[in-house]
């Protein structure tokens, strides 16, 4: 996981944001962990440079998840701003031009770590999979629990259970999710005014996005 990332606690130490962060980021590592587990045990791959899903999709996200993409944009990235494009039809932060067309990936939200590569809870409650539909040279069809087992010997992790827990971290805001685009002003203000308070600067970043790892698991 990406080092910056990990930092985002700490910069908030001693206001009400740093366990919240903090629990944000245990999340998001228990995915990667999960998610490392089902592609090296899967054969289900983005296709190199894909990317359909970015370009017509916007995130709705939770208050916390936009407090840490703020964090990360204010503070490690902000050289990064420059790829938002507010007129863009799907995600402001997709960059479809960019060797990595995720342009915040090491903080993207909740939903873009999971999506492709997790599960939704059926009837009975156990986990079921279908794979992206851009996904080639895979069936296109859910699978339920037990044959993911008997197949690949894992299962890949629970949207729901995940994002619920995530909901839990800030009460106040649980429950509401808003557009991306719409979040991340706002959020970015707070972080800017609790950095400032924590007595830290905003460097201008010469951090360079395609310097991060890949947004999407490359086909092998
Ligand atoms: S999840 Fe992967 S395969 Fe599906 S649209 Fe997104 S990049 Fe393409
Ligand atoms: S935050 Fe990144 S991964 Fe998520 S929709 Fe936007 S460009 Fe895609």
């Amino acid at each position: 996981m990406d080092s910056l990332i990990n930092s985002i606690p700490s910069l908030l130490e001693g206001t009400s944001l740093a366990d919240p962060l903090s629990g944000l980021l245990h999340i998001y590592r228990r995915i990667d962990e999960a998610q490392q587990r089902w592609i090296e045990a899967s054969p289900f791959r983005c296709p190199s440079a894909c990317g359909e899903c970015c370009k017509t999709f916007e995130p709705s996200i939770l208050e916390i998840e936009a407090l840490f993409l703020a964090s990360w944009i204010v503070r490690e990235h902000s050289a990064s701003q420059s790829y938002y494009a507010a007129d863009r039809a799907g995600c402001v932060y997709h960059n479809p031009s960019g060797t990595y067309q995720c342009t915040v990936y090491p903080a993207r939200p909740l939903i873009c770590r999971l999506f492709a590569f997790s599960g939704d809870r059926g009837k009975k409650n156990t986990i079921r999979y279908k794979p992206c539909k851009c996904m080639k040279h895979v069936e296109h069809r859910t699978m339920e629990e037990d044959e993911l087992y008997q197949r690949y010997g894992t299962i890949p992790p629970a949207m729901a259970d995940l994002a619920r827990e995530a909901d839990c971290l800030l009460p106040d805001s649980a429950g509401i999710t808003v557009p991306l685009r719409e979040a991340l002003p706002s959020a970015m203000n707070k972080i800017r005014f609790l950095l400032h308070l924590n007595g830290h600067s905003f460097p201008d970043s010469s951090h360079n996005p395609d310097d991060d790892a890949p947004p999407f698991p490359r086909a092998s």
